[in-house]
């Protein structure tokens, strides 16, 4: 699935209406530039999981974030400090999400596939404009 937006909110939103579709165990890899939107996504992941907004508004500048209240607990995860493998794989992310929804920004940088791990990648477009693909 191919997707246009032309603001965060938009984006957001994207990550919103795909909240409901979600169950356990489920893996998403967001792969896109600093400051294409993957914070932005899986803000509205949250809220549409049904996680208290105030939970989520704050900025983060850690590796790991679980954000509980929701229908399912949401473990948001940010690679982009890590660019050792091993480092990588010490998180041991695969264990980690099986009774939760587990989104993962710069996954690109992941050492091995995530079985049916659900694709995301957002590219620039022009101004605001971006371009998201879905699997
Ligand atoms: P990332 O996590 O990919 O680095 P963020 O979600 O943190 O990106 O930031 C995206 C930035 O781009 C924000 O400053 C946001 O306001 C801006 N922006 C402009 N247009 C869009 C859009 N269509 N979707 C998402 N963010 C947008
Ligand atoms: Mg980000």
């Amino acid at each position: 699935m191919n997707l246009t937006t032309h603001s965060q909110e938009e984006t957001a939103d994207v990550g919103r209406r795909l909240a409901p579709s979600l169950n356990a165990g489920a893996v998403l890899l967001l792969i896109g530039d600093l400051g294409a939107g993957k914070t932005a996504l899986v803000r509205g992941l949250a809220e549409g999981l049904g996680v208290p907004p105030e939970e989520v508004s704050s900025p983060t500048f850690t590796l790991m974030q679980e954000y509980r209240g929701g229908r399912l607990p949401l473990i948001h995860v940010d690679l982009y400090r890590l660019n050792d493998s091993r480092e990588i794989d010490e998180l041991g992310l695969e264990e980690l999400g099986l009774e939760s929804v587990l989104a993962i920004e710069w996954a690109e940088k992941l050492p091995r596939a995530i079985a049916d791990a659900i694709e995301i990648r957002i590219a620039h477009g022009d101004g605001d404009e971006r371009n998201i693909s879905i699997q």
